[in-house]
Order: structure tokens, then C-alpha cells, then sequence
């Protein structure tokens, strides 16, 4: 595996809970800019994969790599840190933070003040608190919810409170952008609304996005390349197209 110039690489995988190998030794490679969706059918190890691309799980064996650097086995917060950021498959805001604080919490990793001079309002800190709405503003604006930055994030329909996670991710400044299911349980129009901001991420901000989903049209309009995975498997990958025809594939969804 050429793992030469990627963004992210997963290198033979290997995660296991009492008696299950959630993974089994899986590999892919994540183009920088790409948007690379991750499928397969339920148990499959989507929601692992993603565990441990984001250090919440810890992999048996095998190499997790942000371009050169190691990944494996790092927490967490030092994950997020290097620039790897994440949304849930449920919804994790604060309920009643306003759509501002909230994504003002996605800009806690870039924060140099210490709590001290946050707390005095020494001068330097308030330059960089206003540094930090600038860039909330931006990115509600890129998500289409600059109308919305006083409101409480609860208060907003579904949809809207998962494009404030998005966001909020976003705020992080990431490199790699985790996206779990970002459209289940989504209305059709905020399904495409979604799926636009999406590809935009890719295409306006070259930041490279892995997504699990499972809505198979958003997989193939807007995937660059699939990994499919089976019983914590890899058993194909590449384009859309060419993963739509695999004939593995296609017996992993039928079922056996
Ligand atoms: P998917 O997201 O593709 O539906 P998961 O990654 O959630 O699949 O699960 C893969 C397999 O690992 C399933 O058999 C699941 O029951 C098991 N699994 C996932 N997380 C845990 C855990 N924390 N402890 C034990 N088994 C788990
Ligand atoms: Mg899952």
C-alpha cells in the first residue's frame, strides 16, 4: 500500500472487543481535498473505524497516519489537536447554548490566552476573543446559519442543528474532517442542503473529509472513493462506480 502523499492512511487495522475482531487488519488511504465515504452494512465497523481514527478506541495493531505523522494510540484530544475533527452520529451540543457559543467551542484548541488573562480581559486575550467571532461568523456564514448566531442551537430544526456541529468542527480548522451518518434522519431538502455544504468543505475550504453514511445516492454523488466494509472487513474499495458493480459488494447489501 502507497501511502505517499495521503492525507490520512489506515494501515492494516486491527481492533477486537471480547471475542469480536471489530476490524480485521483493514487499510485505506484518504486523498488530501477527497471526500472518502465509508460503508457497509450495519456491524460492519463503520462507527469502530471512526473510534479509532479519532483515538476513542485504541487498535490492537496497525498505523493510524495524519501525513507523516503517527496517529496510533494517540488520545483523543491530541488527535483533535493535530487536526483531525469530528462530528456524532447524535446530536452532542450544549442545549442551551446559542448557536455562537457553540461554535465558539470548536475554537477552544487554537486558544493561546490561559484562563487567567481570559479572566482579567487583559488586552491580548480580547484581541483574540475577538479574532475567534470573526471566524465564528465566517463559518456560520458558510454554513448559511449567520442569521441564526443568537439563537439557541436546541431550538433549531434538526437539520440545522447538525450543520452547527459541522461547524463547529469546522471552527477547529482541521486538515481531516470526520463526518458520522451527517444526513441521517435529515428532510429531503436538508439532505441536499447538507450535501452542498459538504462538497463545499471539500472543494472551497481542501479539507478532506471521511464520511460514514449510508444514504447511497449522497455516497455516489458526492464521494471521491469508497472503502466498503463487511464484517469488520475491507472487501472493496475505489470510485463509486466501481464499487457499485463489485459484485462483493453487492452480496454484502443483498445479504447472505
Ligand atoms: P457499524 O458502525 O458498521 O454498524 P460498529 O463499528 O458499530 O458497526 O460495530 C462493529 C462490531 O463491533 C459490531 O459487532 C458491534 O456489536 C461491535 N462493537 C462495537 N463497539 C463495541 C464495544 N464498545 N464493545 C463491544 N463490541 C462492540
Ligand atoms: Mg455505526
Amino acid at each position: 500500500q502507497d501511502t505517499t502523499g495521503a492525507a490520512l492512511a489506515v494501515q492494516d487495522v486491527t481492533v477486537r472487543f471480547a471475542g469480536l475482531t471489530a476490524l480485521d487488519s483493514v487499510s485505506f488511504t484518504v486523498e488530501p481535498g477527497s471526500v472518502h465515504a465509508v460503508i457497509g452494512p450495519n456491524g460492519a465497523g463503520k462507527s469502530t473505524c471512526f473510534n479509532v481514527l479519532s483515538g476513542v478506541y485504541r487498535a490492537a495493531s496497525g498505523h493510524v497516519r495524519l501525513g507523516d505523522t503517527e496517529l496510533t494510540g494517540l488520545p483523543p484530544h491530541a488527535i483533535a489537536d493535530l487536526g483531525v475533527a469530528r462530528t456524532f452520529q447524535n446530536l452532542a451540543l450544549p442545549p442551551h447554548a446559542t448557536v455562537a457559543d457553540s461554535l465558539l467551542l470548536g475554537r477552544h484548541r487554537l486558544t493561546r490566552s490561559g484562563f487567567l488573562a481570559t479572566g482579567l480581559r487583559l488586552p491580548s486575550a480580547v484581541r483574540e476573543e475577538r479574532r475567534h467571532r470573526e471566524r465564528v461568523r465566517e463559518i456560520a456564514e458558510f454554513i448559511g446559519l449567520a442569521g441564526q448566531l443568537g439563537r439557541p442551537a436546541g431550538s433549531l430544526p434538526y437539520g440545522q442543528q447538525k450543520l452547527v456541529e459541522l461547524g463547529r468542527a469546522l471552527c477547529m480548522e482541521p486538515q481531516v474532517l470526520l463526518l458520522d451518518e451527517p444526513i441521517a434522519g435529515m428532510t429531503a431538502d436538508e439532505r441536499r442542503r447538507t450535501a452542498a455544504v459538504v462538497a463545499d468543505v471539500r472543494d472551497s475550504l481542501g479539507i478532506s473529509i471521511v464520511m460514514v453514511e449510508h444514504d447511497m445516492g449522497v455516497v455516489m454523488r458526492l464521494a471521491d472513493a469508497v472503502t466498503v466494509l463487511d464484517f469488520g472487513r475491507r472487501i472493496a474499495g475505489g470510485t463509486p462506480a466501481e464499487v457499485q458493480n463489485d459484485p462483493a459488494v453487492v452480496q454484502a447489501y443483498l445479504g447472505a
